[in-house]
C-alpha cells in the first residue's frame, strides 16, 4: 500500500467510527509487508480458470461476455481484476465463485475441477472455502449486524446443529466484528450503519466460515475515499497477517496498482498487467 493511500484521514475516520487499533497500521508497515513488485517467484495457483467462455441469452440473442479467459489467483496473493464497466468483471467473479455456470471452459480450486460438480457440492465448497463481498454489501435489512454476520452459519447448519454451535459462532462473530472495529454496533440494523460500517460488517460475514479465498466485487465502489481506504487496509491486513488469498474486482487503477498481481478484461479476454501494473501482455 502506498504512503498516500494509508492516509491519516482513514486512520482518523477509523478511530471516529470506533475502529479497532489492530487495523490502524502505519502506511509504512503496509508498504513493507507488500510483496516486492517484479519478483519472479510466485506462490502456487489456488483458483484457476482456463478457456472460460460465458454468454447470456435474451431469447435467441446471444450476448457473449467472456471469450476464452485464462485466469489464476495464487495462494496468499491479492489479485485485482480491472476492466471498463460492462467488460465482464462481475461475470468472471461469479463464475470463479461457482455462483454461475460458464458456457464452456474449466475452473479448478487447487487440484480439483469445480465448475462441473453437482450443485450441492459446489454450494458446500462455496460456503466453506469462499467468502464474498460486494459493492452494495447485501446485508439483510431486518437483521442486526451480529445476526447478519451469523447468516452463513445459519445457512450451513441444520437448525439443531446451529443451536448446538451458536455460542461458538457468536463468539467468533463478535471477534470478527471487533477486528473490523464494529463491536459497538452489534445490535444496529444496516440502515443505522454508515456505508463503511456496512462493508466492514460484510467483511466479517465473509470471514465467519474461515474461507481460503475472499472474492470482492468493487468493495470500495460505493464508499468515499477515506472509508474506501479503510476497507482496503483491512483487506491488505487480512492478506499479510492471515495469508488470505484475495481476488478483487475494481475499475480503479490506483487500487489495482496496490495488488500483487493484476489482470484487465478487454473484449472478453484477459490482459495481464502485472506485477507492477505497468506492462500489458496479451494472453487471451
Ligand atoms: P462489469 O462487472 O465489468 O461491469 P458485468 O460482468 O456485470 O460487467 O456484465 C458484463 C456484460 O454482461 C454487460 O454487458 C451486461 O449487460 C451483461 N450481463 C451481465 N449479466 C447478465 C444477465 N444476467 N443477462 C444478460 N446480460 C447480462
Ligand atoms: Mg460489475
Amino acid at each position: 500500500m502506498s504512503k498516500k493511500s494509508g492516509s491519516s484521514t482513514a486512520d482518523t475516520n477509523n478511530r471516529a467510527e470506533g475502529g479497532n487499533l489492530q487495523f490502524n497500521l502505519a502506511a509504512e508497515v503496509f508498504e513493507a509487508q507488500r510483496p516486492v513488485a517484479g519478483r519472479v517467484e510466485r506462490n502456487s495457483p489456488v483458483l484457476r480458470a482456463t478457456g472460460l467462455h460465458k454468454s447470456f441469452f435474451k431469447g435467441k440473442l446471444e450476448i457473449p461476455v467472456l471469450n476464452g479467459v485464462d485466469f489464476e489467483a495464487r495462494e496468499g496473493e491479492v489479485t485485482a481484476i480491472m476492466g471498463q464497466s460492462g467488460s465482464g468483471k462481475s461475470t468472471l467473479l461469479h463464475l470463479l465463485a461457482t455462483l454461475d455456470d460458464p458456457t464452456s471452459g474449466e475452473i479448478h480450486f487447487g487440484q480439483r475441477r469445480i465448475d462441473n460438480l453437482p450443485t450441492r457440492q459446489r454450494d458446500k465448497i462455496r460456503n466453506k472455502k469462499f467468502g464474498m463481498i460486494f459493492q452494495f454489501y447485501y446485508l439483510l435489512p431486518e437483521l442486526t449486524t451480529l445476526e447478519n454476520v451469523l447468516t452463513p452459519c445459519m445457512i450451513a447448519d441444520s437448525w439443531l446443529a446451529y443451536r448446538f454451535n451458536r455460542k461458538k459462532y457468536r463468539a467468533r462473530a463478535e471477534e470478527l466484528l471487533d477486528m473490523v472495529g464494529l463491536s459497538h454496533r452489534l445490535k444496529h440494523r444496516p440502515r443505522e450503519l454508515s456505508g463503511g460500517e456496512m462493508q466492514r460488517a460484510a467483511i466479517a460475514r465473509a470471514l465467519i466460515s474461515e474461507p481460503e479465498i475472499l472474492l470482492a466485487d468493487e468493495p470500495t465502489g460505493n464508499l468515499d475515499q477515506a472509508n474506501g481506504q479503510e476497507i482496503l487496509k483491512i483487506l491488505r491486513t487480512l492478506n499479510t497477517e492471515q495469508g488470505l488469498t484475495i481476488i478483487m474486482v475494481t475499475h480503479d487503477r490506483a487500487i489495482a496498482d496496490k495488488a500483487d498481481h493484476c489482470v484487465r478484461l478487454v473484449n472478453g479476454h484477459v490482459e495481464v498487467v502485472s506485477p507492477d501494473c505497468q506492462r500489458a501482455i496479451r494472453i487471451g
